[in-house]
């Protein structure tokens, strides 16, 4: 799945102020990661992280609006509720129902996501097949909703959708039911989830909850009898990289896909929407991953490193 193409220059940007909005926001690598790409690329731009909660959201939008900023990511838990603030928003993100990127030109704010199609390209880099696939997805909030679009594009076979809160998810599936062909996709309780995975073949397991995410690394969102070998795992959390959810399924003998991989191709979707440019990242995702590996603490979002 390809990301969006940065639109032809009309002029150059003009703020050069970057951004990530969250709450919480300790937890984001995306300064790490967008400090590290500015630096390399050699783009005009500055990237911190905000603490933005729900009642401060529309005073951060009309800062944007009025042009302090180039651009915002947005993560949890804005991702939904910045929707009603945007102009205009770009197919995928209207598709999904999220957005994660903001781009700010003269005053009119464009919502994209870019999570999808890090989503797709992170399983393409780790040789995680899709098309025909039987998935389990944990959790309907933004990312999973990211997710189910991807695996939707890729073809993918059933999609079984267990979230916490039930009525959260049957709205999802109720969103996504022009995409989807006759029970394509189907919820599952979320207290039998572990007994439901067992009785039936999951080929591609993916937690896109917050369970498992800082300070809460001893938590999982199943317990280890729900995995096997055949798997695929993949966990959207990134920090911390290994999750107890995803150690608990390598030794069950599963695949394992850790987050960073979908962080590192969502960011450099961002910044080439951001800068209308097309950024490589072929001669340094490895060395990116890495460092990001080694960022990944509660303070990761004063880590700087250099390429
Ligand atoms: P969100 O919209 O706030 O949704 C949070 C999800 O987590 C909901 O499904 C929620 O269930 C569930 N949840 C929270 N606490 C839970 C608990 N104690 N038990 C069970 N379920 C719980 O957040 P989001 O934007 O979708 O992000 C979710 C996760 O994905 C975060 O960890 C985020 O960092 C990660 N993410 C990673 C990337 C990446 O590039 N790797 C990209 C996007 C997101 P309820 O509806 O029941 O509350």
């Amino acid at each position: 799945m390809l990301c969006a193409m940065p639109s032809a220059p009309s002029s150059p940007p003009s703020a050069q102020k970057l951004a990530v909005i969250g709450d919480p926001i300790a937890h984001s690598l995306s300064p790490a990661l967008q400090n590290f790409l500015i630096r390399h690329f050699a783009l005009p731009f500055t990237y911190e992280a905000l603490q933005i909660r729900q009642n401060e959201l529309s005073e951060m939008i009309q800062r944007l609006r009025d042009g302090e900023f180039r651009g915002i990511n947005i993560t949890l838990p804005h991702k939904q509720t910045v929707l009603p603030f945007l102009n205009e928003l770009e197919v995928t993100a209207e598709k999904i129902g999220a957005a994660n990127t903001i781009v700010a030109e003269a005053g009119r704010l464009i919502g994209y996501n870019t999570d999808a199609c890090g989503f797709s390209r992170s399983l393409e880099t780790a040789g995680v097949l899709i098309a025909n696939k039987k998935a389990f997805v944990l959790g309907a909030g933004g990312a999973a909703r990211a997710v189910i679009f991807a695996l939707l594009q890729a073809n993918a076979g059933q999609i079984i959708v267990c979230n916490r809160n039930a009525a959260r998810a049957a709205t999802l599936i109720a969103a996504f039911a022009n995409h989807t062909t006759a029970n394509q996709l189907q919820n599952a309780p979320w207290l039998e989830r572990a007994d439901w995975i067992k009785k039936n073949e999951v080929h591609l397991l993916i937690n896109t909850t917050r369970v498992g995410m800082h300070p809460y690394e001893a938590e999982s969102p199943l317990p280890d009898h729900a995995f096997s070998a055949p798997m695929a795992v993949i966990d959207l959390v990134y920090n911390p990289v290994q999750t107890k959810f995803l150690r608990m399924a390598n030794s069950a003998g599963a695949k394992i896909v850790n987050g960073l991989g979908m962080l590192i191709y969502q960011g450099v979707a961002a910044l080439e929407l951001w800068s209308r440019e097309r950024l490589d990242l072929n001669p340094i995702y490895k060395k990116l991953e890495n460092e990001l590996s080694g960022a990944s603490t509660f303070n990761s979002r004063t880590t700087a490193f250099s390429d």
